[in-house]
């Protein structure tokens, strides 16, 4: 059954006009010459926007139901990825936004960034068949690769807001059976599996304290001990971005981009991080912008016609980047 509603889903796209058909064929690989039919893309000229906006999206559960800004439903989340495809937007992660590295983006095409924040079950859950690990299809990252079958470039390219340890199963993605039959001993696996595949890894604290609260001894072990969680699974990975809890910013906000902190054993950790997200703020500037600001970048919370409305106010009010194809630095 879900092989056959995917099939169709495919054919869906493919009969919108020629951006599914040269997307297919394409198989993934990165031709400048190729300049996208999609109708949006159309209101550019072929020298791109380099100075436009990029949206950078977030999404928390992905369900059953939608509830709020933070829980939407699978239909909410494949409806989002249709349509960010064929509107000709292609994602990167919040490092290659921030390194001015739009490899990833055909010419004439614009650059969307998913972050996925607080590790939940329903975005990465394994299901165990005849011994194997598989990666459940009705997860947010199990709805990715299922897309990604049908359309072959689209990449790994997220930036997952990691918690190792917080209540109700945000621990690494599921930390005990009752969470959608997790088994703690699979956490390590997704994470690792994550960043082997081409997803960035964010950290966004131990448990989501809200840091606004805290003293700066505390705040630091926050995220220092985030940050030591995620460097046990990938040893030497480097962290460069950070999501605030709630976008409550510690007291001392310099904190939120360095620090360091001691345990009682003796165990220390530090932390050095480029970018920190904020919970909302729309669109972000280019990193061609002068007024981009690599330290902190807002987001646009996924949750009903969010990103359609982005979308459409990003066309309208024609301040949609579309990379050029040209050199970067
Ligand atoms: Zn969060």
């Amino acid at each position: 059954m879900m092989r056959a509603g995917l099939a169709l889903a495919g054919l869906a796209v493919l009969g919108c006009g020629g951006a599914g058909r040269n997307a297919d064929s394409a198989g993934g690989t990165t031709d400048t010459a190729r300049v996208p039919t999609v109708a949006s893309t159309n209101l550019y000229d072929s020298l791109g926007n380099r100075n436009g906006r990029i949206p950078i999206l977030e999404y928390h559960v992905v369900g059953d139901s939608s509830k709020g800004l933070f829980v939407i439903t699978r239909d909410r989340f494949r409806k989002d990825l249709e349509l960010l495809y064929s509107r000709g937007y292609r994602p990167i992660t919040v490092a290659q936004l921030v390194a001015k590295d739009f490899s990833d983006v055909p010419r004439g095409m614009s650059p969307v960034v998913f972050t996925f924040d607080d590790a939940s079950p329903e975005q990465f859950s394994y299901v165990e068949k005849n011994g194997q690990l598989e990666i459940d299809p009705s997860t947010a990252v199990g709805m990715w690769l299922e897309f990604q079958k049908e359309h072959p470039d689209w990449k790994n390219r997220a930036t997952f807001c990691l918690l190792p340890a917080a209540e109700a199963g945000h621990a690494f993605f599921g930390d005990k059976e009752k969470y959608r039959g997790q088994k703690g001993e699979w956490r390590f696996q997704k994470v690792k599996w994550l960043h082997d595949n081409g997803f960035e890894l964010c950290n966004h604290t131990l448990w989501h304290a809200q840091l606004s609260k805290y003293d700066d001894a505390f705040v630091q072990e926050q995220i220092a001990r985030g940050q030591l969680a995620i460097d046990s699974v990938v040893p030497g990975v480097k962290v460069q971005t950070f999501a605030l809890p709630q976008g409550l910013w510690p007291k001392n906000r310099a904190l939120a981009w360095r620090g360091t902190w001691t345990g009682k054993r003796g165990e220390q950790a530090s932390y050095d991080y480029t970018t920190v997200l904020e919970v909302a703020g729309g669109p972000a500037r280019s990193p061609f912008d002068p007024q981009f600001d690599k330290a902190r970048l807002p987001r646009v919370i996924a949750f009903g016609n969010e990103v359609q409305k982005t979308l459409d106010h990003l066309d309208k009010a024609k301040s949609r980047f579309v990379w050029d194809g040209g050199a970067t630095p």
